[in-house]
């Protein structure tokens, strides 16, 4: 559509977000690391996590090189952990497959791990002035409504003709990175989900959707399912000032991170207690509700206190109390801990009696 780029080039010179702190960067590193942490999170939330990324690891060399426990550890509280680990698993592969160099194009870029369509687009756009479409949720947010394409964008023909649609409105090369830059920023601060401005909107002389009074029902929401829930007990074994927790295995959900031991029910836990050697019943604590995208963790902690000297079991390990802010540990597991720190260092505990 002739006008479509220059209208939001314009808009975005006067009006886009400044003083992001990956913003203007040419650096693939960079600016990779700040696209993966924006999927499906909020600017705030990025912010920080981002300054103690490259404050720690200012180049994908420094992050191949890192443990993963650490990376993980840095992660923790961001979510979508999966993202952590491809994140580690593709600075290796640009170190050993590519010179430390990222791919300049979009096509090499989407075959690294965890580096998508619309992510590879972006570095491509941003650091390479390719002609890449992006198609984030926000991207697909504002073209759905300014076409007005019905239907939810995550089914593969409403997507299929929003990427079309993307491809088609790019602007010469050099353009790219401003433009790349000023649909992110609309689809952040105008055509938002809940209260598009559309009387702010460079857009709006063009919108299907304002033109036709749809913008509240476009786009489509997800067809509504029924979100299974998955029961769970959790161990919060105390001795001597710490708790015991264990890395879960690197795929699945909190994969690699540190948790509470976990049972699919209560005697399994009670077994298990007893082979660490705990001697009273431990003490359930009422349950708890965690939400994911596929289905809700309803969980419930079982505190119990064990002697002094018991053989771990392996990849388990004793967290000081003081550790609990910076370990790797899952959100709510994490919240959990912070609750239960008063109860845990109380003096029994730290007398270290069984
Ligand atoms: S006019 Fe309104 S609905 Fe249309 S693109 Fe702009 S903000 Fe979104």
């Amino acid at each position: 559509m002739a006008g479509f780029a220059a209208r939001l080039l314009d808009w975005h010179a006067r009006h886009g977000r400044r003083g992001l702190p990956w913003q203007g960067s040419r650096d693939p590193y960079r600016v990779w690391l700040s696209e993966v942490m924006l999927q499906q999170t909020q600017v705030a939330t990025v912010i920080p996590y981002y300054e103690r990324f490259v404050a720690r690891w200012p180049d994908v060399q420094a992050l191949a090189a890192a443990p993963l426990s650490e990376v993980m550890a840095l992660w923790a509280g961001l979510g979508y952990y999966a993202r952590a680990r491809n994140l580690h698993r593709c600075a290796q592969g640009v170190v050993a497959e590519h010179g430390g160099r990222f791919p300049t194009s979009g096509a090499a870029l989407a075959g690294l791990p965890g580096i998508g369509r619309s992510t590879a687009a972006a570095i491509a756009a941003f650091c390479f002035d390719e002609r890449a479409a992006i198609l984030d949720g926000n991207v697909k947010r504002v073209l759905a409504r300014h076409f007005g394409i019905a239907g939810y964008p995550g089914v593969a023909p409403v997507e299929r003709a929003l990427w079309q649609r993307a491809q088609r409105l790019l602007p010469p090369a050099a353009a790219m990175p401003a433009y790349t830059q000023a649909l992110m920023d609309l689809g952040a601060t105008v055509c938002t989900r809940r209260s598009p401005c559309c009387d702010r909107c460079p857009l709006r002389a063009t919108c299907v959707a304002r033109r036709s009074g749809r913008v509240a029902q476009l786009p489509a929401p997800r067809p509504p399912r029924a979100l299974r829930i998955e029961r769970a007990h959790l161990l919060v074994a105390l001795c001597r000032g710490r708790v015991l927790v264990e890395q879960r295995a690197p795929q699945g959900i909190w994969g690699g991170l540190f948790s509470l031991p976990q049972f699919a029910s209560a005697a399994a836990l009670h077994r298990a207690l007893a082979g660490l050697g705990g001697s009273e019943p431990p003490q359930p604590l009422p349950m708890r509700r965690h939400a994911f995208t596929h289905y809700t963790l309803s969980f419930t902690p079982h505190v119990a206190r064990l002697p002094a000297a018991v053989p771990l079991p392996a990849g388990a390990r004793w967290l000081r109390w003081g550790e609990v802010h910076t370990a790797a540990l899952p959100a709510p597991v994490r919240r959990l801990l912070v609750e239960l720190a008063p109860m845990a260092q109380a003096p029994r505990a730290a007398s270290g009696s069984g």
